[in-house]
């Protein structure tokens, strides 16, 4: 089967239309964060390397511009920085849109030079930050042993130094973990050494990992929002965009598939031959509207219609 690069556009909660890039192969990873909508991580590493070809990017890329994005995005099944022709891939990109480009990372790879060089013409950059300690951090992200919380924030502070481009920081918000007033107070303080233009705070609204990764109400996030300078907004419930008429659309798809017999995300993005993000987004919205419920069959998550579906 095609390895497929591009995905989308999907309504993102930030950044409007976003066609998605996925550059590593599913879940290759620095961390294996027990909130991640994608499941374990399979591949652990910081190996950087050119995991897909650059011009097979290029080339699926291209086709899909027509689809006239708002954002091409840098996410996807894995950590963005571990594609070591990333700055050529942007350059490239650039060469042949007028499309910005974003990149979202888990920012633990941000102390290396070398790879702060690579995101040096990305248009927006939004690294996540979802502990104040390394307790936290090895509870919440399991990265890589290499991979150190001290390295990690010196590094985002010394690329936030360097670079001019536009410089966001994603904060994760779980409830059982960094949902105290303590710990939020503890990743703030960090974030201000940091000093990002925006902060966002998310919490668990999908399928996470590890079933122990709780969720945390928008009131909580709010409160927790006036810790952070500037002060964080909380990343809003995404429902309006879901009405967009072609998200609506393939939604039903995959609620009819959903009908006739319960589905993994894979089965999911393979019946209807999306990229599993994709998947993610429309099953998210379907549990969030309470037409479908998750269920575990032999082990596996899987999702069916429920009661109101
Ligand atoms: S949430 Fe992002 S950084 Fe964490 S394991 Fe998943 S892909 Fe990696």
């Amino acid at each position: 089967m095609k390895t497929r690069h591009i995905f989308g556009p999907v309504p993102s909660r930030r950044l409007g239309r976003s066609l998605g890039v996925d550059l590593v192969p599913y879940k290759t990873c620095t961390h294996d964060c027990i909130y991640c909508q994608l499941g374990r991580t399979t591949n652990l590493t910081v190996e950087c390397k050119e995991w897909f070809p650059l011009d097979d990017i290029i080339g699926e890329l291209k086709d899909k511009l027509a689809t006239r994005p708002d954002w091409i995005t840098m996410s996807g099944s894995g950590e963005p920085t571990l594609y070591s022709r990333l700055g050529e891939l942007i350059a490239r990109i650039r060469s042949i849109t007028d499309v910005p480009v974003a990149v979202l990372t888990n920012g633990s790879l941000l102390w290396q030079d070398d790879v702060q060089s690579e995101l040096m013409d990305a248009h927006l950059v939004i690294p996540s930050l979802d502990a104040g300690d390394q307790a936290m951090f090895s509870a919440v992200n399991r990265p890589h042993p290499s991979i150190s919380f001290d390295l990690m924030v010196d590094g985002l502070e010394a690329f936030r130094k360097r670079y001019r481009g536009h410089f966001w920081l994603e904060v994760f918000i779980l409830g059982g973990h960094t949902a105290l007033r303590a710990e939020a107070a503890k990743i703030a303080a960090c974030a201000a050494r940091i000093r990002p233009a925006r902060i966002q705070l998310n919490t668990v609204t999908r399928p996470p990992a590890e079933d122990y990764a709780a969720p945390v109400n928008r009131g909580r996030l709010e409160e927790f929002a006036g810790l952070f300078t500037p002060r964080a907004e909380v990343i809003a419930d995404f429902r309006e965009v879901h009405a967009a008429p072609e998200f609506s659309a393939t939604r039903e798809t995959v609620l009819d598939l959903l009908r006739r017999r319960p589905c993994t995300l894979e089965d999911i993005a393979g019946g209807l031959g999306i990229h599993r993000n994709e998947a993610v987004k429309y099953v998210e919205d379907l549990l969030g509207r309470g037409l479908i419920v998750r269920v575990d069959l032999k082990g596996k998550t899987c999702f069916r219609a429920g009661s109101k579906g």
